[in-house]
């Protein structure tokens, strides 16, 4: 098959994806605020997409959105493929929004094929993926299955000012119902979740492969306030045995935590650990001082929750050991954690089959970042991911996803529905 013509699906995906860069263009990038007007114009246009496939339109109490496409037998569990329309602000036009139009283009193929599926297809466009609207996971899927902790609902808008519940009630939606666990969809009703979505990282352009099946998501825990502390003192007139030096002990901790990590790979697991912020006081600090405190941020994600435990345990110790040879004190401050989520194998399977029959290589990686999948998977939904080669990673202007890349995952997600019901796959 020519990788280089497209399929109608992937043609339609591409258009879509077209009018959408247009219509949410904020120079750099786009920018789609969670329940501002360019989510609004993208749900909108996809829903009038889907409604030309044939498809059956409706929203749920938070506003997402669910094109169903029926199938033949609707006692049997529906297939859901989704993802977001929002995008952070100047970001870029592919993350969340090549996910939905990914299912769109399957709904295309169908059409075009003549193919009624058994199942129920269900493109589910979500409200609010991106945290940096509302500082909460996943408000808009978390909503869908009704599960959105009541007062996510007071969480304010970071550019408004203005709470989630003002903001779902000013677009016409139902923040009461929300409120009382009201679902936009059953879980029990779902067979399969799956999630197409850009890569943030760099494998897939590493691997030369146009897709690649998540084989997790990764969760994690992060100090956003964590300090070192030492003594301030003269950098010429302290001698070394006196110092409570910040820095030096900071140095250890970070060496000490890459050793960590450096074993943790050797034996074949997945980790990331980041100081993305260390600072000193300006008002303290000067070229001639020892440091006497240093603040920094962790953060340290890995798909296996017992590497995160094992991490945090290991940090303890080391902060014990720094401590005392450099005679500084830590304080780690408020923590916060996110569960890691574990993508279905048997969906994996049937996606590895799916690329074995196209002869496509689709290695399996692992997701640093979090995605709505991750409501799912936790929910005890079979859950699974495709992830789309994107050149420089996301949440900018320049992520570089191609279309024929994004048309290799609607060939493999076209396979995986259309063949979902594989005698082969019953036990
Ligand atoms: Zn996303």
């Amino acid at each position: 098959m020519n990788s280089a013509v497209l399929t109608t699906g992937g043609a339609l995906a591409g258009r879509i994806l077209d009018v959408l860069a247009e219509a949410t263009a904020d120079t750099p990038g786009v920018t789609r605020i969670a329940y501002g007007p360019g989510e609004r114009f993208a749900h909108d246009l996809v829903r009038d997409a889907a409604e030309k496939l044939g498809a059956v339109a409706g929203t749920d109490a938070a506003g997402n959105l669910y094109l169903t496409l029926k199938g033949r037998d609707p006692h049997l569990l529906a297939i859901v493929i989704g993802s977001h329309l929002d995008s952070v602000a100047h970001g870029g036009n592919f993350d969340g929004a090549a996910g939905v139009v990914a299912g769109l283009a399957v709904m295309a193929e169908l059409v075009r094929h003549g193919i009624r599926l058994q199942r129920d297809l269900i493109v589910l466009a979500t409200r609010a993926e991106e945290a940096v609207w509302f500082p909460l996971s996943y408000p808009g899927s978390q909503a869908a299955l009704g599960l959105l902790d009541p007062e996510a609902l007071e969480a304010k808008r970071s550019d408004s000012g203005r709470t989630l519940a003002d903001h779902m009630r000013e677009e016409g939606f139902d923040p009461d119902a929300v409120r009382r666990g009201v679902p936009g969809i059953d879980a029990a009703r779902i067979a399969a979740f799956i999630e197409v979505h850009i890569e943030q990282g760099p494998r897939l352009v590493a691997a030369a492969a146009p897709v690649g099946i998540v084989t997790g998501i990764a969760g994690g825990f992060r100090y956003v306030d964590a300090k070192c502390l030492g003594a301030y003192a003269h950098s010429g007139a302290e001698p070394r045995f006196a110092r409570h030096d910040a820095v030096l002990g900071f140095a250890d901790l970070v060496a000490a935590l890459e050793i960590e990590w450096d074993a943790l790979e050797r034996e074949g697991h997945e980790a990331t650990i980041t100081f993305g912020r260390v600072q000193s006081d300006p008002t303290q600090h000067g070229g001639s001082r020892v440091l006497g405190e240093l603040g920094l941020t962790l953060d340290v994600r890995s798909a296996e929750a017992a590497i995160l435990e094992r991490v945090e345990a290991r940090l303890r110790a080391i902060l014990e050991e720094v401590g005392a040879k450099r005679g500084v004190t830590f304080e780690l401050g408020p923590r916060f954690t996110w569960d890691p989520a574990t993508m279905s194998a048997a969906l994996i399977a049937k996606l590895d089959r799916a690329a074995t029959e196209l002869q496509m290589e689709a290695p399996h990686v692992p997701s640093g970042a979090g995605h709505d999948a991750a409501t799912f998977a936790g929910a005890g939904i079979p859950t699974a991911m495709l992830f789309v080669r994107n050149e420089n990673g996301s949440h900018n202007p320049t992520e570089a996803m191609e279309i024929a890349d994004l048309d290799q995952a609607i060939r493999l997600l076209f396979r995986f529905v259309t063949d979902f019901d594989n005698p082969l796959d019953q036990p």
